[in-house]
């Protein structure tokens, strides 16, 4: 939620620069736009001062000169967030992207993360010693956003989500003061973190639990987009091993040069697969979905997990009109319904991503963490990924039809994929007894909602 800023002061920026260890950008300096810029185009907002925080003290100091000065906080650790809320207008920026310090307890298997690192530096160092929490698709999404609203990724179905990983954090609350957090201090705040986001302090450091990963069988499977194909890949998907999870883009092929030519702009299913456990295992795994289909491309083979995240491409801000779901089930009927709307789409490039979820994250109970949804069987995000910003209108039309089309019943949301979608969306976030607990637990650490740049959870009684 984009809130308009009330504030009583300017910042004083001189001071704020003799105070912080770390960086402060102002307007007029180098490197300003740069540092404004978040991984989603078409977000362009000029912020008052970036703080880059080199310690737990700097973002104590900024959360508390945002709680006194009235300023919007914006908190930025990836700057992945679909909604935009990584950059403020006129206010402050929090950037944790220079707290790096990965400590890992390789006996132990655990790991003490600051919150600037992105889960694939986290991934690769872990990997090292062929250790692994799970995270998302993405490498260069950051560990602090993702943890704090789930974290759906390649180990899910054998290991949960991120959150099932979190043993603890270190967290700066609206009081500027600086809280351990974990089953025995601050439950309350622990639940909450795990699944409501950025809406009760900053988190400065994540400790994780670590898996044993020495490798997987993974990578990029392409088929033809049929309807039986796309049907069958997910009960395919459901009925496979829980060492396997999968993430299946059902999209217009784009000109990849391992594609060949005739394939460019037909509808394909790129689906990204992650076995994790023995080798030999992970080939049977995989087998079934080969044999779906004379596959158009097979790059799935054994693999050190970083090689699971594809590399991206530097300066790449695509603008996006996204969608978010869970759905029971994708038959015959709804997977020509994603190919049709497909089909139908302007976007540069137009997609429909299927992923199967359960096993380990179905067995954690709904009120166990802050991410209610563990049930939900499978998760669909829709998107239409755009240039021109003039065509935003039609493409959100045309997410939002899609979208309405696919959706069975549950009105559900994954906060990590929410957009800026409004109120209603944030409270399908967080269904049932989930939200008053939240709200609860947000008047007794932020009364005032410094934290409010976000999907917001108000304070109760506010
Ligand atoms: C290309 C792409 C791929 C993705 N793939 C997946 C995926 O596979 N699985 C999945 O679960 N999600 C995925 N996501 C969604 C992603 O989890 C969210 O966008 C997440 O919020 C990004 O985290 P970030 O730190 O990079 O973003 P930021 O924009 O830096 O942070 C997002 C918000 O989180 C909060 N926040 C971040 N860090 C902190 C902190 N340390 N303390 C307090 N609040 C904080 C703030 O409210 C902030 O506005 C993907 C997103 C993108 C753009």
């Amino acid at each position: 939620m984009r809130s308009s800023t009330s504030h009583t002061s300017t910042i004083p920026i001189q001071q704020l620069r003799g105070d912080l260890h770390g960086r402060v950008i102002a307007p007029d300096d180098a490197g300003y736009d740069e540092a404004r810029t978040v991984f989603y185009g078409g977000i362009d907002r000029r912020p008052a001062v970036i703080v880059r925080a080199a310690d737990a003290s700097d973002v104590s100091q900024v959360v508390s000169l945002a709680r006194e000065t009235g300023h919007e906080l914006a908190v930025r650790s990836g700057g992945h967030s679909l909604a935009g809320h990584s950059v403020s207008e006129g206010g402050i920026v929090l950037d944790l992207s220079d707290m790096k310090v990965l400590q890992i307890d390789v006996e132990g298997r655990t790991a003490w993360a600051e919150a600037g690192l992105t889960t694939g530096e986290f991934t690769t160092a872990a990997a090292a010693h062929g250790l692994a929490t799970g995270f998302g698709d993405t490498g260069s999404v950051g560990i602090g956003g993702i943890t704090l609203g789930g974290g759906v990724g390649f180990l899910l179905r054998k290991y949960g989500l991120t959150i099932d990983d979190l043993l603890a954090a270190d967290v700066v609350t609206a009081d500027g003061r600086l809280l351990r957090v974990d089953h025995d201090s601050h439950p309350d705040l622990f639940w909450a973190i795990r699944g409501g986001g950025g809406n009760f302090g900053v988190a400065t450091r994540f400790q994780f639990r670590l898996h044993e990963v020495p490798s997987v069988v993974g990578g990029i499977l392409i088929l033809p987009a049929t309807p039986d194909v796309i049907a069958s890949f997910i009960v395919e998907a459901d009925a496979a091993p829980e060492e396997l999870s999968i993430i299946a883009n059902v999209m217009t092929a784009p000109p990849m040069p391992f594609l060949p030519t005739e394939v460019h702009g037909q509808r394909v299913v790129m689906a990204l697969m992650c076995y994790a456990g023995d080798t030999d295992a992970g080939e049977r795994a995989v087998a079934p979905f080969r044999a779906l289909a004379e596959p158009i491309a097979d790059m799935v083979r054994p693999m050190p997990y970083p090689e699971i995240y594809l590399p991206e491409q530097e300066g790449y801000h695509p603008t996006g009109a996204t969608r978010t779901m869970f759905v029971e089930t994708i038959d015959r009927q709804a997977a020509e319904t994603i190919i049709d709307h497909l089909e139908a789409s302007t976007a540069m490039m137009a997609v429909a991503q299927l992923r199967v979820l359960g096993g380990a994250m179905a067995r954690v109970p709904a009120e166990a963490t802050a991410f209610a949804h563990r049930k939900s069987p499978i998760m669909v995000n829709v998107a239409a990924l755009y240039e021109d910003l003039d065509e935003a209108a039609g493409h959100e039309a045309w997410v939002t039809e899609f979208a309405a089309t696919l959706r069975q019943g549950d009105s559900g949301a994954y906060v990590n994929f929410l957009g800026d979608e409004g109120e209603e969306r944030v409270r399908a976030a967080y269904p049932g007894s989930t939200w008053d607990r939240l709200t609860a637990i947000k008047a007794r650490y932020d009364p005032t909602n410094v934290f409010r740049l976000n999907h917001n959870i108000p304070p109760a009684g506010r």
